[in-house]
């Protein structure tokens, strides 16, 4: 079922029919904070107020045109001068794929290079996220790049599920940047991915463990309360001040969760996700979670 979602979440002619409907929009807005610029700094206060920072997302992600692709540059230009107006202490997520990495990694480069161009003294990261594992390699090469380039707060996501991840953490502890942990939300097939979940658990620990001792503020982005524990566990093991790394969670999933980690003194970010192309993250959220598609399936078949 997970793998049929994650299909769905990249079919074009899908998500024409599935998007356009009102009930559909109303149940997918549980995890985005809206259409607009406005509603995703409005939800950023929100979350100020009780204790957390934010990393804004501007929704979009597999762009084919040039013109596209600027467009999605230009609302992260903007993205970052509001976070600067309201004084918001926080930073930004993209997909190298919206910036054009897949038909032109040169035009892909030249816009992530002008957003951190603007976000630098701004914000207090740019972390990429992470697709497919058709672009791992050049999602890393591109923060080596950036990094080369003196844009030392350009980090990125790897995905726990990922074989190769392990060796990636390394490579990019090394580099100094600042790496965000989690699982992985796409399907990937067994010859280079973790499919079985304790499987992915183990080598989500064994990163997690290896951030905390030699990774440059690590960002653990889970749910998973064993994990959780886990990294708070071995932070204290380790002498790793609660203010040396933290933890992420997306909008709208286990809020009790992050309040309680604040109320203990852990720093916990809130990837906040805006904009109108919201179907494939949310496809990808019903497919972490057998429930979301039942409360989907169940609302559709009550209209
Ligand atoms: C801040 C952040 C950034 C991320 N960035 C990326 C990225 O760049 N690339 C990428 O591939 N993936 C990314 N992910 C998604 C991630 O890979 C997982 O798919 C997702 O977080 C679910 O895994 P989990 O660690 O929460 O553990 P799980 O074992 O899946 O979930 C643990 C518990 O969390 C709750 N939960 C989890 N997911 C949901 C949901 N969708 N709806 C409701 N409750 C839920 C449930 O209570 C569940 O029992 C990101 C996740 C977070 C939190």
């Amino acid at each position: 079922m997970r793998t049929i979602l994650i299909k769905a979440s990249e079919s074009r002619q899908l998500q024409r029919q599935i998007a356009g409907r009102r009930m559909t929009r109303a149940i997918a807005m549980r995890f985005v904070a809206g259409d607009t610029l406005d509603e995703g700094i409005e939800v950023s206060h929100r979350l100020a107020r009780t204790g957390k920072t934010v990393t804004l997302d501007y929704l979009g992600e597999s762009v084919t045109h040039e013109a596209e692709a600027r467009a999605a540059a230009k609302a992260y230009l903007e993205a970052v001068a509001r976070l600067e107006e309201e004084q918001l202490s926080s930073g930004v997520s993209l997909k190298p794929s919206q910036m054009g990495m897949v038909f032109s990694p040169a035009l892909c480069t030249e816009l992530l290079g002008g957003i951190a161009d603007t976000a630098s003294g701004r914000c207090d990261h740019i972390t990429l996220d992470m697709e497919g594992s058709d672009v791992t390699e050049a999602t890393i090469a591109l923060v080596e790049q950036m990094h080369g380039d003196g844009y030392t707060y350009v980090g990125c996501a790897v995905q726990s599920y990922l074989h190769r991840t392990e060796s990636d953490v390394k490579r990019l502890s090394a580099l100094g940047a600042s790496v965000r942990l989690c699982k992985g939300a796409y399907a990937e097939p067994a010859d280079i991915a973790y499919q079985a979940r304790d499987e992915v658990d183990a080598s989500y620990s064994r990163c997690a463990e290896y951030l905390l001792a030699h990774g440059p503020y690590p960002r653990f982005a889970t749910h998973d309360h064993r994990l959780i524990h886990f990294v708070t566990r071995t932070a204290a093991r380790m002498h790793r001040p609660a203010d040396d790394f933290e933890f992420q969670m997306l909008y709208g999933i286990r809020t009790t969760l992050q309040d309680e980690l604040v109320s203990r003194g852990y720093r916990v970010r809130v990837y906040v996700p805006y904009g109108d192309q919201w179907y494939p993250y949310f496809m990808r959220r019903l497919a972490e979670r057998p429930a979301n598609l039942m409360f989907f399936l169940r609302q559709l078949v009550s209209r």
